[in-house]
């Protein structure tokens, strides 16, 4: 049963969002057009980083010429966690903060910290997570723990040193992330996943001794499609190469078996070796669309939200933060964002020619809002 609300109408201000048709109850979920419900968020919290992995952030692109966010533009710790606890009333259960690289963020234990005290209107804490590329996980797991971190997602495209150099564009050594991806199980934010894009003729030898490596560590290695999102990486099909691929190469030299997984928003599919040694995941977000279980939105940096990855226009929520009153607005501003949600870019994309993908010259950086 819903509660039928009556608000003022601000859709004619600029930058505020539509209102509600109503606000769900607690317990109730917030659904979109396509009757999905609101469940994970993502929190970008910065559009910097220290690496320059050539499918995100091309050197060319993001050289000393580009223009980063100002630092005041930025949501402060105190605005992401404010809005964070209206996206937990409303139905999300797992957070994860990304970027950007987010521990470049200066303190970013303290706000893990401010959204380790939300709940769930069942009581419960919300899942946190945060993904990193790793290069400074080893001097933070400790502490991002003790703030109420749960687990961490590490990127990491290969082992051999000049493959990781030429899919990152950066002289870090390939040796920090794997202590940062040690410090991070042994502070226990396990499962440890590490996720590995796959760009075909880049690194896709570093398949199997990734997965060599990773076998029997209690580490979950995951393979992602080379995705075609923002517009600068120069997104081509002939580099992706299809996790069906993955799974062939990898149980020619070790059996597999799928692991079933019928929760609603998991993007993975999950394979367990026979022989025990654990499971790898693959994420083939090119080859097969899941946008019929997205449960995903995405708050960039600066408090504009996004309903898809390949979304070009944000709903700025910054306005309706800064702009006073309490939660009640903010709420029933998302609820009237996402009840009007329709995005499937995916669904369109294997429909069609994926080589026509890419045509958007306006998409969003994966750098500014996260993977
Ligand atoms: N800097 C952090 C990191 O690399 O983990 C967090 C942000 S990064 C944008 C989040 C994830 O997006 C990473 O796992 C990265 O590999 C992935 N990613 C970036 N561009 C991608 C693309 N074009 N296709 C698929 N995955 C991509
Ligand atoms: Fe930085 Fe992550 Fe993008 Fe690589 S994938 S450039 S580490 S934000
Ligand atoms: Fe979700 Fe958009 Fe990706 Fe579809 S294309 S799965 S709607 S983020």
């Amino acid at each position: 049963m819903s509660r039928v609300i009556f608000l003022t109408d601000h859709r004619q201000a600029p930058g505020i969002a539509p209102a509600p048709a109503y606000l769900p109850l607690p317990g109730e979920p917030l659904l979109d057009t396509r009757g999905r419900p609101l469940r994970d968020l993502r929190i970008s919290v910065t559009d910097r980083c220290n690496f320059r992995c050539t499918y995100c952030m091309p050197r060319d692109v993001f050289d000393k010429n580009h223009e980063f966010l100002p630092h005041r533009d930025l949501l402060t710790f105190e605005e992401i966690a404010a809005a964070a606890r209206v996206f937990v009333a409303m139905g999300v259960r797992k957070i994860r903060l990304t970027g950007g690289e987010p521990l470049l963020r200066r303190n970013i234990e303290t706000l893990v910290g401010l959204l380790a005290e939300l709940r769930t209107p069942e009581g419960h804490k919300p899942e946190l997570t945060l993904t990193t590329n790793g290069s400074l996980l080893a001097r933070k797991a400790q502490a991002l723990k003790a703030a109420g971190l749960d687990r961490v997602t590490v990127s990491l495209d290969a082992l051999e040193p000049g493959v990781f150099a030429r899919m990152s564009d950066s002289d870090f050594d390939v040796a920090r992330v794997l202590e940062g991806i040690e410090a991070a199980a042994a502070a226990g934010l396990t499962p440890v996943k590490i996720n590995m894009v796959v760009r075909k003729g880049i690194n896709d030898d570093q398949i199997v001794p990734m997965a060599r490596h990773f076998r029997g560590s209690g580490h979950i290695l995951r393979f992602i499609e080379y995705m075609d999102v923002g517009s600068t990486n120069g997104w081509n099909m002939a580099e992706v190469v299809p996790s069906a691929d993955v799974v062939a190469r990898l149980s020619a030299i070790w059996p597999l078996h799928t692991v079933l997984d019928e929760d609603m928003g998991r993007v993975a599919e999950r394979w367990a070796y026979a022989d025990g040694a654990g499971e790898v995941g693959v994420i083939s977000s090119v080859t097969q669309a899941f946008c019929g279980g997205c449960t995903r939105a995405r708050l960039s940096p600066e408090g504009r939200l996004f309903l898809c990855l390949f979304a070009t226009q944000g709903h700025d929520l910054r306005a309706v933060i800064r702009g006073g009153g309490d939660e009640t607005r903010l709420a029933n501003a998302l609820a009237g964002i996402w009840q009007g949600r329709g995005d499937n870019y995916s669904e369109h994309r294997s429909q069609a020619d994926p080589d026509a993908a890419v045509s958007s010259e306006h998409k969003i950086e994966m750098s500014y809002i996260g993977g």
